[in-house]
């Protein structure tokens, strides 16, 4: 049994695929460009702190949007997890179909939209996707 008709299987498939390996390849350029940032400024060092400071929370920007890219990696690959096991597009709270039109806008939902906001209010109340 399957929430999700074949035919729009085969597309969040594609969809996911796609956007995994966008972020494989975002990641590795923010890491790559994190790393080199702080490398590079070793050989000025000496003539003024000023300028590694900037390097250094131009590098913890990256890092930190790395992180958010990494977090969205996995829950890409926990999508892709699922449509391998013929569960994706299934609501983990309550075990019915999540909305097409959901999955369209947001291919890596686990939950369906009422069981979603639940979950956010128990969670504390914080509106949005927001951290
Ligand atoms: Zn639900």
């Amino acid at each position: 049994m399957s929430a999700v008709p074949g035919t729009e299987m085969a597309s969040f498939r594609e969809v996911l695929e796609r956007r995994k390996a966008a972020l494989v390849s975002e990641i590795e350029a923010k890491l790559a460009e994190a790393r080199a940032a702080r490398v590079a400024p070793d050989a000025s060092a000496e003539t003024d702190g000023g300028d590694r400071a900037v390097l250094d929370v131009t590098s913890e920007i990256d890092l930190a949007t790395a992180s958010r890219d990494i977090r969205e990696l996995r829950d890409t690959e926990a999508a892709l997890d699922r449509l391998a096991k013929g569960t994706f597009g299934l609501c983990e709270s309550c075990g019915d179909a999540i909305a097409l039109g959901r999955l369209r806008v947001y291919p890596t939902a686990t939950r369906c939209a009422p069981c979603q906001s639940d979950y956010e209010r128990s969670r504390g109340g914080a509106q949005g996707t927001s951290l």
